[in-house]
């Protein structure tokens, strides 16, 4: 199967973690890195992003390898993203300890002539205005994805509004899209957002699953069992890069959420990206067949 080339955006950050197992420390994050190893074995990827100059020349290296194009990687005087988050002992919890923009506050990428003809375009969680300005400089996407969350829907829900006006897909997690929406009940909320453009949204819902809610569906796809969570961090972006990559190959998005259900499901096994750096194309396939017996597709 050939894919075509997704352009991704997002943060690449240095994260502190604390987690229910007692385990704690830094290690290397952020959405766009997640994003990268997850869609990297499967797709041409073109990430664009920014870091400081402490960024490890580990992290570097990790963007060279799973990369089509990392010409996208800025790095610029200062310090890089960092972030810090505690889980609850029931793991869905998650609280933010700190977020240091450092030099991602002023980040305002110019995308390169190659950069600017890709396909696929991800745009992660990132600020509203900023996933606008790449947006627009893309010659002529095939299709478009956006992932949000609580902080810019807080604060700057218009230009949100304005970015999914302009975009095919929405992945927004159960408890965002009801407050996206001022609606609990997530699928109502999600049918609502199909009146502001995207043709599709799908709503990730953790250890439920993910439900997939178009103009004539709603289809739900279930989660790979796994045997011990280690780190739910980044299982989202993790999602997204196994969903765009299937996207890319020419799958429809209930067929593409199975594979990104498989690829989250690697991700939260390990601390960090640890799980992420050994995961292969067969794994991914496999855990994938799995979550489709275990789903009722139409
Ligand atoms: P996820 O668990 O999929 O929601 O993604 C977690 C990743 O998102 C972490 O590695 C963080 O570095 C990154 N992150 C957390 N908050 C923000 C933010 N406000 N902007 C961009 N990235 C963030």
């Amino acid at each position: 199967m050939t894919s075509e080339s997704i352009l991704a955006i997002g943060s690449i950050a240095l994260d502190y973690l604390e987690l229910p197992s007692g385990q704690k420390g830094e290690t290397l994050g952020g959405s766009l890195t997640y994003f990268t190893l997850a869609a990297g074995s499967l797709a041409p990827v073109h990430p664009v992003g920014i870091v400081g100059s402490d960024f490890p020349e580990e992290g570097m290296k990790l963007f060279a390898e799973y990369s089509a194009n990392h010409d996208g990687i800025q790095v610029a005087e200062g310090k890089t993203f960092r972030w810090g988050g505690k889980y609850q002992s029931d793991w869905n919890t998650r609280e933010t300890l700190y977020t240091e923009l450092g030099v991602f506050e002023n980040f305002n990428p110019e995308l390169s002539k190659i950069n600017k003809t890709c396909s696929y375009v991800y745009l992660g969680n990132i600020q509203p205005s900023l996933q606008t300005r790449i947006l627009q400089q893309i010659i002529s996407p095939k299709l478009v994805v956006c992932d949000t969350m609580n902080l810019w829907i807080d604060n700057f829900k218009d230009d949100l509004m304005k970015v999914l006006s302009e975009i095919d897909i929405l992945l927004i997690n159960d408890s965002e899209v009801s407050l996206l929406m001022g609606v609990s009940d997530p699928f109502e909320a999600g049918r609502k957002i199909l009146e502001v453009g995207p043709a599709a949204v799908v709503v990730k819902m953790g250890s439920h699953g993910s439900a997939l809610i178009d103009k004539g569906n709603l289809v739900n796809v279930g989660v790979y069992p796994v045997k011990r969570v280690i780190d739910p961090t980044g299982a989202g972006d993790s999602f997204a890069g196994g969903f765009l990559g299937a996207l890319s190959m020419g799958l429809s998005i209930a067929e593409s959420m199975l594979w990104g259900t498989a690829t989250a499901s690697f991700c939260i096994e390990g601390f960090g990206t640890e799980a992420m750096r050994e995961l292969t194309l067969t794994d991914i396939k496999e855990r994938k067949n799995t979550v489709r017996n275990l789903s009722k597709l139409p």
